[in-house]
């Protein structure tokens, strides 16, 4: 138990993973943590992988982990009570190989990246949790598990241990998780015979939808729905911010939403016959570029969700948890090289490259949109209804002239919103993207 490692790894979600994966490739003595029975056991994701990431940590990936479908075809629908209006984005070229993206099973998922990373030479340790962090002044020596004779020591002490953060929190090196800055997702796992997924969504074989949603079904609550293809299941999930769960003056709850989902008459054709097999729920770290804390420091480096590395926008997370993985895996093995100590100077190097990577070019670019969304609830109320009442009003052929067609729709935006209504939240939502 007195063994000294180069680095101990906390958690074998898809940051660890990678973490774990880059360091022991390059030889160095590793060992990773994982509270879980199995890697994957504890873990949740919607989930869609992006080939990026994965493809710069294990260039060959394709070859054997375990993917659902290649996503050929986009969907993004703004609901109301009965109906949606949506734009489809499909193209050829998605079908074309190398895939961009996937979906995935997260269980199997990690179970095969785990054995990745043990191949690579790493030593993994199931069912323990790591309690606290061993601390000497600032510097942290190791870890202190659950089991394992409880101390283990390393120069440096990499946590991934996912949105909770809970030994970052212990340690002081950020507050508490609020609940502003976390959304309180669930989703299902409905299965179905693979054929009435491809005749239902348009598909064939291997080739797969997302649907991502926003309106009414979150109640006026800043969050959205998702339905993706597996190969023989359906993943159907909603999430909203933790805060408006608490705020809602209808209580309600998570689950409530998700059956009501389930329900809408858009959505209840496709996944009719489901059966039902597994049911979760999980936090996602969206406070965005303004959340993230200090994420390194005398022999410590925070990655993945434990850092709020979630780009809730585009939906992405999984690739910022390995990206940030990778990126602290190699400010160590540089630092190791060149015979540097681990310490907050040395290790900056890491944050340097997540600065310089998308993971904070992209948060940094939608730093105000949680405090604009967290304002606006009109964007997740009135907008999806004025739309929908829009394209009915548009589409639907009832001997009214156009002209007085058009005169209504502008009528109904201007008296929910006013005209200075309507410019202002244009404004607020083009700064808080652009
Ligand atoms: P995690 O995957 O949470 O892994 C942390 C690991 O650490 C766990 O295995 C845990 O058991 C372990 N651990 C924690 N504490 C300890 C401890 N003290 N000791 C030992 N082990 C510990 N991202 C996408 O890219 N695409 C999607 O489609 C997508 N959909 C999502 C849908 C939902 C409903 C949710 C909740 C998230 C979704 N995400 C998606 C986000 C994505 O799942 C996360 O960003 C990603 O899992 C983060 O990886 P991680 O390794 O940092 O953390």
């Amino acid at each position: 138990a007195n063994e000294k490692f180069d680095a101990i790894v906390v958690g074998a979600g898809p940051s660890g993973n990678a973490a774990a994966y880059t360091l022991a490739k390059a030889g160095l003595q590793v060992l990773q943590i994982e509270r879980g029975e199995y890697p994957g056991s504890k873990n949740v994701q919607g989930a869609i992988l992006y080939s990026d990431a994965l493809e710069k940590i294990i260039p060959d990936f394709r070859d054997d982990a375990p993917l659902e479908r290649h996503i050929i075809e986009q969907r993004m629908w703004m609901l109301d009570e009965h109906s949606f209006v949506g734009t489809h984005y499909r193209s050829d070229d998605y079908n074309k190989p190398p895939y961009n993206r996937y979906t995935i099973i997260r269980a199997q998922f990690d179970k095969w990246f785990s054995s990745k990373v043990r191949e690579a030479g790493a030593l993994l340790i199931c069912e323990t949790t790591v309690e606290h962090l061993l601390m000497d002044g600032e510097r942290v020596m190791g870890v202190h598990c659950d089991r394992l004779g409880g101390d283990v020591f390393a120069d440096v002490v990499i946590l991934a241990d996912g949105v909770n953060s809970t030994l970052a929190r212990k340690a002081g090196f950020h507050g508490e998780l609020s609940a502003k800055n976390v959304a309180l997702a669930v989703k299902e796992i409905l299965f179905m015979p693979e054929e009435t997924i491809q005749a239902r969504f348009n598909i064939n074989e291997e080739e797969g939808v997302v649907i991502e949603m926003m309106g009414s079904v979150t109640e006026g609550m800043v969050g959205t729905g998702f339905l993706y293809t597996n190969k023989d299941s359906l993943t159907i999930g909603v999430g909203c911010m933790l805060a408006d769960f608490k705020s809602n003056p209808n209580r309600t709850a998570p689950y409530a939403l998700l059956e009501k989902l389930k329900q809408h008459p858009s959505i209840a054709p496709l996944i009719e016959g489901g059966e039902m097999k597994e049911y979760c729920a999980h936090l996602i770290p969206e406070g965005g570029f303004n959340a993230v804390p200090k994420v390194y420091g005398e022999g410590w480096m925070i990655v993945g969700d434990s850092g709020g590395f979630v780009n809730a926008v585009h939906r992405e997370g999984s690739n910022l948890a390995m990206t940030s993985g990778r990126l602290a895996a190699e400010t160590v093995i540089q630092a190791k090289a060149a015979g540097k100590p681990m310490s907050a100077r040395t290790l900056k190097a890491y944050k340097d490259a997540l600065d310089q990577s998308f993971v904070m070019k992209d948060l940094k670019k939608y730093r105000r949109l949680p405090e604009v969304l967290e304002k606006s609830p009109q964007f997740f109320t009135a907008y999806p209804g004025l739309v929908n009442n829009a394209a009915k009003t548009l589409f639907t052929v009832d001997g009214v002239d156009k002209m007085t067609k058009q005169r209504e729709v502008m009528g109904s935006f201007t008296a929910a919103r006013s005209l200075r209504g309507l410019l202002g939240d244009a404004f607020r939502l083009w700064r808080a993207t652009r």
